[in-house]
């Protein structure tokens, strides 16, 4: 841990002040749901609600896991002092917290990002990268607290780098280094049944005509349209889901997106006629294909990464064993994790060459296509240049 005082600028006021706003409102809508609909909101809901256009998406995270945190406090405090009081006071500042992916050290200056398109906090840093960079008041001034409690030295620049472990139950699904989401496959899996059943069902009924009959033209040309509509149908799911895949992790600073390479599971695997069928129709290739264009577009780069074991490998002490159920639990350490997050933690250790992962993860998030989602990457996102 290291500290350093800062003096005064209205640059330091107005982020202490964004927090702070963020801060209050996640305490009155907080209080308000449960006040108004008796739920008490997960933090990833309200994360997913509050965010602050002058702080860096994971500092406005950190700010609602600061409520949470006071939440959490006072329920404990609640089981021996009735007195205790729930966090209900609103801040006009409140700390501001940078976590490594907004974190750079170039030439002995520290650069905290505060987000696309706002100036970043820059401060003389003759030292190593911090893993944590906190922004408090002593009471008369600003401190700046930066916390080094992982080895400094990386093979691979963290920040920036997620893994997408694609797959045929969720059609992605993706890990940045702090969340998960899940893309649901639900829906195409649904389309992909329904387009095997017309297949078979208006084969056999054509079986039985003649050949070039009217009504076997009849036929064919009433198969040609519906399955061109299911084939359409399927795209959209496709492009939806990639779109919000993509545009999410643009918009999380991600510069990366590492994919583990299934590439060469059709010529390895036979798992008797009806599995086949399934895996031969995987999707992941389009996916695959979907998402580097749409990165590329953004400016991402797209990598492939060797996704042997990646779904059985404990990321915490690499033992490996095949998961039950939707939880991975590993039998040597204990880990749990949501079973398809697994995949995507180890493809982006794999390609960032990293130990073991330390902590409690935050459980996945999903993501379900619906008909009304944006089909192409955002273009003014694409041409917004960030201002340094
Ligand atoms: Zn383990």
């Amino acid at each position: 841990m290291r500290r350093l005082r800062l003096p005064n600028t209205p640059q330091l006021d107005a982020l202490a002040r964004a927090a702070g706003e963020l801060y209050s409102a996640v305490v009155v809508d907080f209080w308000r749901t449960v006040r108004k609909r008796g739920i008490w909101l997960k933090p990833s809901s309200m994360m997913r609600w509050h965010t602050s256009n002058q702080l860096h998406a994971h500092s406005a995270d950190a700010v609602v896991q600061s409520f949470y945190a006071a939440l959490k406090s006072w329920r404990k405090r609640r089981k021996t002092d009735p007195q205790a009081k729930p966090p209900y006071r609103r801040r006009r500042y409140f700390r501001v917290q940078w976590k490594s992916s907004a974190i750079r050290v170039r030439e002995g200056t520290l650069i905290l990002s505060n987000g696309r398109g706002n100036t970043p906090l820059v401060v003389p840093w003759p030292w190593e990268a911090p893993v944590l960079v906190e922004l408090g008041w002593t009471g008369t001034d600003y401190e700046l607290r930066a916390v080094y409690s992982r080895p400094a030295a990386e093979p691979v620049a963290e920040g920036g780098v997620a893994g997408a472990d694609l797959g045929e139950v969720h059609l992605a699904v993706v890990y940045d280094g702090e969340r998960t989401t899940i893309y649901n496959g639900r829906e195409l899996r649904a389309k992909r049944q329904h387009q095997n059943k017309l297949k078979a069902h208006l084969a056999a009924k054509q079986s039985r005509m003649r050949k070039g009959s009217r009504r076997w033209r009849k036929l064919r040309r009433s198969k040609q349209k519906q399955l061109r509509k299911l084939e359409n149908q399927i795209w959209d799911i496709l492009h939806k889901q990639t779109t919000a895949l993509v545009s999410t992790l643009h918009e999380r600073g991600v510069q990366t997106v590492v994919i583990g390479d299934v590439r060469d599971l059709r010529k390895r695997v036979d798992y008797g006629p009806a599995a086949n069928q399934r895996i031969h129709q995987m999707v992941t290739g389009r996916v695959r294909w979907l998402i580097t264009y749409k990165a590329e577009q953004l400016g991402m780069r797209v990598v492939l990464q060797d996704e042997s074991y990646t779904s059985q490998e404990c990321p915490r002490c690499g033992s490996r064993h095949k998961p039950r159920g939707r939880e991975y639990t590993c039998l040597v350490c204990g880990f749990r994790f949501h079973r398809d997050g697994v995949g995507a933690v180890n493809i982006r250790r794999k390609y960032l060459g990293l130990g073991p992962v330390v902590g409690v993860m935050a459980s996945p998030t999903g993501v379900r296509w619906h008909p009304h989602q944006r089909t192409c990457v955002a273009r003014d996102k694409r041409e917004r240049i960030p201002a340094l």
